[in-house]
């Protein structure tokens, strides 16, 4: 097995040549660290199902350098996807069009339909500029570990299966991307994500509705267990009710801001001090990671206020409830 120092690098062209040969390379991006392959290559993507375990019935999302290759693998643009493109990309909105012929439906799990967005990291930027194909990239841990936002955690999830890791720092926005489709034109929202429904809203002039994977496939891989911790984990709106549940056990409690009840607790992490949904957005997952690696019976958490980001925090934290 290769050591963490031996698999992170900084080397663009290296990252190039690897993803080259159909190999994975995991690169930073602005939402979490993705496990990149070459998107025009089924041999490469077979290896991505493979590395993280993830049901072929999962499709992955495209990432481009800029908005004018997206017709090299989408048929149709409507033009509400160029007004929120003009408006967010390079950016963590992912849109879903008609695919064009050029995409393997080894990329949309069997779908005629393909994701896409324009990652917002200059590192990864000028790796998709240097490559004659675009990327895909799902998030660089095994299926429904917590997603990564360091180098350190793809090693920690891929371990032996781990692929070179470009290092681009840790990721600023800390969740996945906002994924939008058009059901006979009405923009719907498939999964929440760092951009809010309000901004979208703002940017588009209309509302757009949240779509319900209770009734739908749309968007295969929202199943409701999902980015869970391996300690059991609960979201609750009553902390202080809930802790009293669990005596003589070791409680970890991820606060979303100050809290008194901190003081009584021997393990925990606040989300932000300031109570910023961003910046409590950007340190979820880093401070889901570290709870887990505590060894805890249990660990509660606060659900954040439920407006802007706030909403994908909490969609985030009831996946992770078992
Ligand atoms: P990620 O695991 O963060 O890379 O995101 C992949 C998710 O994007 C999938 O689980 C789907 O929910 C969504 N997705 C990808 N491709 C499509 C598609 N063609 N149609 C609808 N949703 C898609
Ligand atoms: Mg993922």
């Amino acid at each position: 097995m290769k050591k963490y120092s031996e698999l992170v690098i900084t080397d663009l062209k290296a990252a190039a040549k690897t993803l080259s040969n159909d190999d994975l390379v995991a690169i930073p991006t602005e939402t979490v660290y993705g496990l990149a392959a070459n998107a025009f290559s089924e041999n490469a993507i077979d290896k991505i199902y493979q590395t993280k375990n993830r049901p072929q019935t999962n499709p992955l999302i495209v990432h481009l350098h800029n908005f004018e290759q997206l017709p090299k693998v989408a048929k149709t643009i409507p033009k509400q996807v160029e007004l929120l493109a003009a408006h967010f990309w390079p950016g963590p909105l992912t849109v879903v069009l008609e695919k064009s012929d050029a995409i393997s439906t080894k990329v949309t799990a069997g779908k005629n339909t393909v994701a896409v967005r324009v990652p917002n990291h200059e590192l990864t930027l000028a790796l998709l500029r240097s490559l004659a194909f675009p990327l895909v990239a799902p998030s660089a841990n095994k299926s429904n570990h917590i997603s990564p936002t360091c180098p350190q955690h793809v090693f920690n999830s891929l371990k032996e299966d781990s692929p070179l890791i470009l290092d681009g720092g840790i990721c600023s926005k800390g969740i996945e991307s906002t994924i939008i489709g058009f059901e006979n034109h009405k923009p719907t929202i498939y999964r929440l994500g760092s951009i809010s429904k309000e901004a979208i809203e703002a940017v588009l002039g209309t509302s757009v509705q949240l779509a319900n994977h209770e009734v739908s496939s749309i968007a295969p891989g929202m199943q409701k267990k999902h980015y869970a911790p391996r300690t059991p984990f609960i979201s609750c709106t009553n902390l202080q009710e809930e802790l009293k549940k669990y005596p003589n056990k070791k409680i970890g409690v991820l606060f979303f801001t100050e809290n008194p009840l901190a003081k009584q607790m021997l393990h925990y992490r606040i989300l932000s001090s300031s109570g910023c949904v961003e910046e409590a957005m950007a340190n979820l997952y880093k401070m889901m990671h570290e709870l887990d690696e505590l060894e805890l019976d249990v660990i509660l958490s606060e659900l954040a206020p439920e407006k802007g980001v706030g909403a994908s925090i909490n969609d985030r934290l009831t996946r992770a409830s078992s």
